[in-house]
């Protein structure tokens, strides 16, 4: 045996968004890229914002190498972490200084610091259906057990009452991802203060605090003149984790933050295990050209435009053709009730098409399959007769769709 139990196990259920990807490959090989329609992978299409490439330019050109290149503070750059606590200071009235910012390899590497930080084997995380099918390995990397409260299915909101219950004394951390992958429902603000004021029950009943760890890659991408509540503006113990993977399109260059409140409990002992998780799991710290890229394009805005045109596009098309899709306020997902809730079965039948979906029971949400729709808008124009001729194999007719 070569590989540790542990990691058997891991790659027997190997990441089905993955395999998507690469299958999406394969078909194009075969049939010609502009003739597969892969809606598998969170890749953003959205070009990079010339701000990120002037700001490239100019680092390395005007900038000692030595300071750009270098081993640094595993925390990450003095001067960016201060940038990012007064632009967090700025938008949401917070009072983080450039102690409490930790810069991160995306909000990936940001949740297994924090998680490397807080577990022991056996303690617990809780998490909403649907959620991002990773956390499950992000958790289960410390030794710890992830707990999930079922969707709900109609509203997709989160179901406190069902969260409370299933908090016990082991339960160290709860996870929230708003907006959601793969729902792209945005949580509402009575929603997350209702959250806010049940965890801190939960704290006085446990004695200990509880971390909500607020992860939020697709903060910008909110759509229709919605607004994003700052969850740590009014649950003490969150700690607060944002990725530029997402919003500046820069998924492969590893890049994000996390930022936890002065006044949080044991702040000073967080903050100093994060930094060491950094180091120990082996990140050390964030890339550092990114790192000073970021701290100059903190106010580039995302191009929401971009999204909102497909996100328009998908959603009025599929529901004319008679698909039940859950109507998507954030982020870049789309999720399509399965007609006879085999997700496995119908992501096969639509691969006939030429089309790549990914089931969501690995999500916690069976009966549903993800369309992510952060592609070209070409190409949802193209697939269109490919998902009218699948709703015609499936005898889905206008007056099952949900337009509204
Ligand atoms: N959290 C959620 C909800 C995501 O959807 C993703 C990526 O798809 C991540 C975290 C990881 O993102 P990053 O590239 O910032 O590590």
């Amino acid at each position: 045996m070569v590989i540790s139990k542990s990691m058997e196990a891991l790659s027997a259920g190997a990441s089905v968004i993955r395999k998507m990807f690469e299958r999406g490959q394969e078909l194009a090989a075969c049939y010609g890229a502009e003739n597969v329609y892969d809606f598998s992978l969170g890749n953003p299409a959205s070009p990079v914002p010339y701000e990120v490439k002037n700001a490239v330019f100019s680092i390395l050109e005007n900038q000692d190498p030595k300071y750009v290149h270098g081993y640094m503070n595993n925390a990450g750059y003095g001067d960016v972490r201060e940038r990012v606590a007064q632009h967090l200071n700025a938008r949401f009235g917070m009072h983080y200084g450039k102690e409490e910012i930790v810069m991160t390899a995306g909000a990936a590497g940001g949740l297994n610091i924090v998680l490397r930080a807080l577990l022991d084997p056996g303690d617990e995380v809780l998490c909403f259906a649907p959620f991002f099918s990773e956390y499950r390995s992000y958790t289960t990397n410390y030794g710890g057990i992830l707990r999930v409260v079922p969707a709900d299915t109609h509203h997709f909101q989160l179901d406190i009452e069902a969260a409370e219950q299933r908090i016990g004394e082991r339960t160290k951390a709860v996870i929230l991802n708003n907006p959601n992958n793969p729902s792209g429902a945005v949580y509402t603000e009575e929603t997350l203060r209702c959250l806010g004021e049940m965890l801190q029950r939960a704290e006085q009943r446990a004695g200990h605090p509880i971390w909500l760890l607020c992860d939020e890659p697709y903060r910008e991408l909110v759509y229709d003149g919605r607004e994003l509540p700052y969850v740590p503006a009014f649950f003490r113990n969150a700690i607060y984790l944002y990725s530029f993977s997402k919003t500046l399109s820069l998924p492969g260059e590893r890049i994000g933050y996390l930022a936890i409140r002065p006044d949080a409990d044991c702040c000073a002992e967080l903050r100093a295990a994060l930094v060491l998780a950094n180091r120990c799991l082996g990140f050390v710290n964030a890339p550092s050209l990114f790192q000073l890229v970021i701290g100059e394009c903190l106010e580039v805005k995302a191009d929401l435009a971009f999204y909102d045109r497909n996100r328009k596009l998908i959603y009025t098309e599929l529901c004319a053709m008679g698909y039940d899709c859950v109507r998507p306020e954030g982020a870049f997902y789309l999720c399509i009730r399965v007609p006879d809730g085999d997700a496995a079965a119908f992501a096969e039948r639509a691969e006939k098409h030429h089309i790549l979906l990914v089931p969501t029971d690995g999500f916690g949400l069976p009966g549903f399959v993800r369309l992510a729709y952060c592609v070209p808008y070409e190409r949802i124009e193209r697939s269109l007769p490919a998902f009218r001729a699948l709703a015609e194999e499936c005898g889905l007719h206008p007056e099952n769709g949900n337009a509204q």
